[in-house]
């Protein structure tokens, strides 16, 4: 939640009082608008009226704009943000219109005092009456009688990009339009620390500011130009967001726009720094996320020292990693190589002075710091003539803005550097630009090679490329900051390959292009996630963002397409190809119960096998039923809707679904439980992903758990649905008792929970296995559950009940359940252990032996 979305906020509302009728969109001198009145939109979608986001008494309010049509209170524009008005009895502050054109917003605090009010210079040429109107839009302006507009909200935001907003540079005035700053904090809408928009010195370059740090920058603008609307989309339900990059004689900003029918939708800047792309789920009655610019190392402002780069093309697994520019070499080697790289890198051979050439470099991020030549420098001629000329220019760059439809003369841009050069990246051809960087040694026959080559690749792509793509790529890459999103392309959209881009369900992700040209999708509705974009919301598998490790890999937590997602990346075991992987995990995830773990999506790059899950907030049940303090927090009711859930997955697996899966490694650890401690299965189906996706067999290779392995699985290597019955009867003793299963210490020195269990239900001493710390057991319900746990785990597979039946008996309780025999590990627990070390030994050797794989 950012700064400007107020939750829950019951006194704050209280002066969202009713809007004044559906005329009143409009204020016209001689009519005040006071706390308690708001203006509305015509549609009725924003209003404009006083707020109180601290609650406190006495009121400190400020007038704003807000979502007039969702519940949560979210303040799009705020005037008077660094001043709040008071409100009391004596003084009550109003917003009018004068004469002039101007809006005033002042109180009766200490006499008249004015608060706020707009420079509106020019009113003294407007003689007739004036009107501020707040548009459907959300932009309040204020028009003359002829309709000019003479002032707008919109030219200056407070921390949010609205739709049909601009953000970009004023060619007349050179003055940039549309620059963001964050609220201080939730409750305080005053500048806070945060700014987005371009830069002070006038070029064409956007900056995020922490204070007056830069936290990171966008490429310059490069010569790819049109007066044209661009799409780029997210399918969250209907939503497509367009941009647009519009340049023209006076100015050059990019704006986007929302498909009709779009939920409420906004790029905001939160008081913490992140750029946030929001939408109003009505269903969640919530803002979603959509994306957010993400701290990865690359983005941040010069990363990579002076004279060193980031290269954002490189591909996994080395991803983004800092490079030294041509001709130059680390600083300090040690550093570099132990990942530290604020000192950049120094020239390996000094310069000879001005008979150096440059070399080429095209792809790039230019470097921060120029200065822009003007002057007529219309051709690249002109512009490399004039940086050879004077002795102190290290690096030029030369950019034709006007190879789209524009009117008018060309608009080039020639960039010189003579200091250090700062925050430099390569950024692929698409997106960067042909830095000429000096080099020592250059003669200038190299250069010119290199140079003509490379002028011809940027001239070509407008031509040659697709246009839209490529647009809303530097689109995307110039509002976003160089965050690697990649939202779906929709209708016109073609990728360069020219093959039509799919509609994907899950929000705002991509289909990895290896998956559509090889794979005809006949599925269209599954998401294939790209690499890039899993190592970018993973900060390319950073240890920070692992939630756990388990048997097939380890697990990170991520966000894709504005969900919590975890991401299990598989290790590189998997006998399987491309095309087995992605059937079986389409199959996967096709089976859909609320007690299984959903499937959201997958990856498989190169050696990479990724799957993309739900996220559950409170992890695996193990994490909670064996920790003395966490296990408090499961009581009785709790406990026993997690066996039930827990059947009820299994259920489907085995019998309901459309093919049957067999766990294999059922227990505590593979049981997760959301935000409500409801229980889901997770790792179904990793047998099939995994390559062996036999239903019914023998298998050499055990995969499983000591414990709670069925002991025809782990002697012999047969699995069936009764082997993971046999772990689902482990699992109910364990949430039952709150032992682990091989835990002798807490067996009361019997050699497994099931022999423990089995003795006390024997001995009618079951209300004494419960863990000590549940409160409230109800003795019926845990005699039902240890009965059928014991039913379970019994030695003979046939004796155990389907989970058909499981389910039945726990949501009906039973009177005529049959007694359990002896647990299996009872009787052959001793020669079972000994078995398995000895095959464990002897597999190394032999081929024949069944190998356990005991975890
Ligand atoms: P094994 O692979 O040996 O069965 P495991 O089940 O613990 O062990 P993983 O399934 O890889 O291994 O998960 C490792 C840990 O990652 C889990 O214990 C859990 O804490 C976390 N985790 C896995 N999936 C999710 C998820 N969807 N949401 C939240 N946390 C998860």
């Amino acid at each position: 939640m950012d700064g400007s979305a107020l939750t829950s906020c019951a006194a704050v509302i209280i002066l969202l009082f009713l809007p004044l009728g559906a005329s009143d969109d409009r204020l016209v001198p001689g009519r005040a608008l006071s706390p308690g009145n708001t203006i509305v939109s015509d549609d009725g979608g924003f209003a404009l009226g006083f707020f109180n986001p601290s609650n406190s008494t006495p009121a400190r309010l400020y007038l704003g704009v807000w979502y007039n049509d969702i519940p949560e209170l979210t303040v799009v524009w705020v005037a008077n943000r660094d001043t709040p008005a008071t409100n009391t009895t004596s003084s009550a502050p109003k917003l009018s219109l004068t004469n002039n054109s101007n809006l005033v917003l002042s109180d009766s605090d200490g006499g008249s005092r004015v608060i706020w009010m707009t420079a509106n210079m020019a009113t003294a040429m407007v003689s007739s009456t004036p009107t501020a109107v707040l548009l459907n839009t959300g932009n309040l302006v204020i028009r003359s009688s002829n309709g000019t507009t003479l002032w707008q909200s919109f030219d200056h935001p407070t921390d949010t990009f609205l739709p049909s907003m601009k953000l970009g540079i004023n060619y007349m005035t050179l003055t940039t339009t549309g620059r963001m700053v964050s609220w201080k904090d939730t409750s305080n809408p005053s500048r806070g620390r945060f700014s987005y928009g371009s830069d002070t010195n006038k070029s064409v370059q956007l900056f995020l500011w922490d204070v007056e740090h830069p936290v990171s920058r966008a490429p310059p603008w490069t010569g790819y130009l049109g007066k044209q609307q661009l799409l780029a989309a997210t399918n969250i339900s209907d939503l497509i967001i367009y941009l647009a990059y519009v340049d023209n004689d006076d100015e050059a900003y990019i704006s986007y726009s929302l498909s009709e029918g779009a939920p409420r939708t906004r790029i905001v800047l939160t008081y913490y720094g992140e750029f946030q792309a929001q939408s109003w789920s009505s269903r969640s009655s919530a803002w979603v996320v959509l994306w957010k610019f993400s701290t990865v190392e690359c983005s941040r402002y010069n990363y990579c020292g002076p004279y060193g780069y980031c290269d954002e093309t490189a591909t996994a697994p080395t991803l983004a990693t800092c490079k030294c520019l041509d001709g130059f070499e680390p600083s300090s080697t040690e550093e570099w190589t132990s990942g530290k790289f604020s000192a950049g890198c120094r020239r390996k051979e000094a310069l000879r002075g001005c008979s150096d050439g440059f070399v080429a470099l095209p792809g790039m991020k230019s470097p921060d710091r120029f200065l822009l030549l003007g002057g007529g420098r219309s051709k690249y001629e002109e512009c490399a003539a004039e940086c050879s000329r004077n002795c102190s220019c290290v690096a030029y760059a030369f950019a034709n803005l006007s190879s789209g439809a524009r009117l008018g003369g060309h608009v080039t841009r020639c960039s010189v550097w003579s200091g250090e050069l700062m925050d430099t990246g390569k950024v692929g051809e698409l997106n960067g630009e042909t830095l000429y960087l000096q080099r020592a040694g250059m003669g200038e026959s190299e250069t010119k090679g290199k140079r003509t080559k490379s002028n011809a690749v940027r001239i070509g792509l407008p031509i040659v490329g697709s246009g839209i793509l490529v647009l809303v790529c530097i689109s995307f890459a110039w509002l976003i900051l160089r965050e690697k999103v990649t939202f779906n392309i929709m209708g016109a959209g073609k990728n360069k390959k020219g093959t039509k881009r799919k509609k994907i369900r899950f929000e705002g992700m991509s289909i990895s292009d290896e998956f559509e040209n090889e794979n005809p999708p006949h599925d269209q509705e599954f998401p294939f996630v790209r690499l890039e974009e899993i190592a970018l919301t993973t900060h390319n598998f950073s240890e920070l963002c692992m939630i756990g490790r388990g048997g097939f890999g380890k697990v990170y937590k991520g966000m894709l397409g504005g969900q919590e997602v975890a991401i299990k990346r598989l290790s590189r075991d998997s006998q399987q190809g491309t095309r087995e992987f992605r059937n079986e995990v389409i199959l996967i995830a096709k089976l859909q119960h609320r007690n299984l773990v959903r499937l959201l999506g997958c990856c498989n790059e190169g050696d990479e096998k990724l799957l993309i899950y739900e996220y559950l907030q409170n992890k695996s049940l193990d994490a909670t039923l064996f920790d003395e303090s966490r296990k408090l927090l499961l009581d009785w009711a709790t406990r026993f809707h997690i066996i039930k859930g827990v059947a009820k997955g299994l259920r489907y697996l085995h019998e309901d679904s459309r093919f049957t899966i067999i766990h294999r490694d059922l227990k505590a650890g593979n049981v997760l439980l959301d935000a409500d401690f409801k229980p889901k299965i997770a790792d179904f189906g990793m047998a099939r992903i995994f390559g062996d996706n036999l239903e019914h067999a023998n298998t050499q290779h055990v995969v499983g758990t000591y414990g709670y392995m069925a002991p025809e699985y782990a002697m012999e290597g047969a699995f069936s649905t009764k082997s993971d019955v046999y772990s689902f009867g482990v699992l109910v003793l364990e949430v039952v008792t709150g032992i682990r299963t091989n835990s002798i210490s807490q067996t009361m020195g019997f050699p497994s929970l099931t022999v423990y269990s089995w003795n006390m239900w024997k001995e009618a001493r079951t209300n004494e296995l419960p863990d000590s710390s549940i409160l409230d057991t109800s003795p019926d319900e845990v005699l039902l559950c240890v009965h059928v746990a014991l039913l379970c785990v019994q030695e003979n597979p046939d004796d155990r009940p389907l989970m058909s039946s499981v389910v039945f008996v726990l949501e009906n309780g039973s009177s005529t359940l049959t007694s359990p025999n002896r647990p299996a590990y009872f009787a052959r627990q001793t020669a079972a252990m000994n078995q398995i070390r000895t095959d464990v030994q002897t597999s190394v050797n032999s081929f024949t032996l069944t190998e356990i794989e005991g975890r």
